[in-house]
């Protein structure tokens, strides 16, 4: 079927929008590498990249062992997981999954948030346990906080600022660890949170358990992030900080924060819906790099997108009143609304139009209609894919690390049609390998991580813990 040059020449002008080419790939690495820098040595700036300490300071063995509890919060459920880590790369895992009230992201009370997760913790333990609780045993909890916290310790973190459209008053420049443990204590759990673990950081030791390859962890899902392990003797803005017991050699996992990359402007293309989205976000200014790229953010921009070209009078004519109503509200649809279009390979779009009908309340959305967003989710799910590697290549860069594999996790990554093939392909075109290697051949490849939100957090805790038994901090 053939469409109307209106409308091809809308899609050429949103295509050049959204587009990254090679060069701009390019050059936003090299910026990233400097970020990356800055962010160890100036911790000042607010504008840049944190590059937070996530105090394990060794690789995992695979010889851990234990049992450890997680919690993982990560935007949008809630999971708790018992793991019990059997040595020799082994484990088992038994979680329970728990739905995050939908209030609870802009709660104006921090206490409903922390209280909600002992609740979780408290069922989870009951349900294993229907003889009861037992008494005589506390159990060594991994809090994944999947949020940027600084830490001067491993069991403790301090919200630095919301993310992923969270805004609960009261909890940043908070120490979340005791805010969860009052919840705990009030509830008489046989619980004490000993590590407090990034997502990212999870993915990293999680996977590299039992693939000693693993040198990155990422997360592409609600917001994006990355974690690698960096020398201590460059880690400079944290002099003092880091105990003089500990050889400048070491190695200390970062997480980067990386969502907030290029908070001052100077190298993401952003297109006018990007800027909607950030100044209607409750942070204005920040994450810009994960407003471009992340699963929480994707249905909106197709929305935003589609709202313009509607209003230009390009698309959705003759929608009624109450389908503008919808395309006018915020987040109404997350990003497996363009995946699904982009998943639609049939000649008449057959889902695109289900999904207009069934979301939008358009009883008839026209071929046309259809194709133009099916192709504005491509623009949109490409330029996500591809600007998502600049974190990877950039620290690849930056540590001269040649060829290892990226631990990866997150709903984009798992789900979002074609987003693993068009990131592999990007970073093959970035790195100059031929464009025929095969996926399994390229040197950086990004692979499933272990669970890392669980699992991972079992191992940092059980790291944690032999440290603390040996003396260290
Ligand atoms: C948070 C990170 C997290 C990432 C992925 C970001 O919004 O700031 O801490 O790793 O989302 O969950
Ligand atoms: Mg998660």
């Amino acid at each position: 079927m053939t469409v109307s040059n209106e409308i091809t020449n809308s899609l050429k002008e949103l295509e050049n929008e959204f587009s990254v080419p090679k060069e701009t790939l390019l050059k936003i690495i090299d910026y990233f590498v400097e970020e990356l820098n800055r962010g160890l040595v100036d911790g000042s700036d607010p504008l840049g990249i944190p590059m937070n300490l996530q105090w394990v300071m060794e690789y995992p063995t695979g010889n851990e062992t234990g049992d450890y509890l997680a919690l993982d919060f990560g935007g949008t459920n809630l999971r708790v997981v018992m793991v019990h880590l059997l040595g020799n790369g082994k484990l088992e895992t038994d979680q329970g999954f728990y739905k995050l009230p939908s209030n609870m992201r802009t709660t104006n009370d921090r206490n409903e948030l922390f209280d909600f997760f002992a609740e979780c913790l408290e069922k989870f333990l009951i349900d294993k346990h229907p003889s009861g609780i037992p008494e005589n045993q506390v159990f060594p909890l991994g809090f994944t906080f999947s949020y940027p916290a600084s830490q001067k310790r491993i069991d403790s973190g301090v919200l630095q600022r919301w993310t992923k459209g969270f805004d609960i008053p009261g909890v940043e420049g908070e120490d979340v660890v005791p805010l969860l443990m009052e919840k705990i204590i009030k509830r008489n759990l046989p619980i004490k949170v000993v590590a407090l673990i990034n997502d990212t950081c999870g993915a990293l030791v999680a996977s590299r358990y039992v693939n000693p390859k693993t040198e990155m962890g990422c997360i592409f899902g609600t917001g994006v992030n990355g974690s690698y392990y960096e020398i201590v003797s460059n880690i400079t803005k944290f002099k003092g900080l880091i105990p003089n017991d500990i050889p400048e050699n070491s190695l200390m996992l970062i997480n980067c924060e990386y969502g907030s990359f290029d908070n001052a402007h100077k190298v993401i293309p952003r297109t006018k819906y990007d800027l909607i989205i950030d100044e209607t976000s409750p942070r204005p200014g920040q994450q810009t790099f994960e407003k471009a790229t992340a699963g929480f953010y994707l249905g909106d921009l197709l929305r935003l997108t589609l709202l313009d070209y509607y209003k230009k009078g390009i698309i959705f004519q003759n929608i009624s009143n109450e389908t503008v109503k919808i395309l006018e509200t915020e987040h109404c649809i997350d990003a497996s609304f363009p995946s699904f279009l982009e998943s639609d390979e049939s000649d008449d779009l057959k889902t695109c139009k289900k999904l207009f009908n069934d979301v939008f309340k358009i009883e008839n959305a026209s071929f046309e209609d259809c194709y133009f967003a099916r192709k504005a989710s491509e623009f949109i799910g490409t330029r996500a894919a591809r600007l998502s590697t600049c974190g990877i290549s950039a620290a690849a860069k930056k540590r001269n690390y040649e060829s290892f594999d990226v631990a990866a996790d997150g709903s984009l990554y798992l789900k979002y049609t074609k987003f693993a093939e068009r990131a592999a392909d990007a970073l093959a075109e970035t790195f100059g390998w031929p464009a025929d290697m095969p996926y399994e051949k390229h040197p950086i490849k990004i692979v499933k991580s272990l669970d890392g939100s669980g699992v991972g957090a079992a191992v940092i805790a059980a790291l944690a813990h032999n440290r603390q038994s040996k003396g260290l901090s």
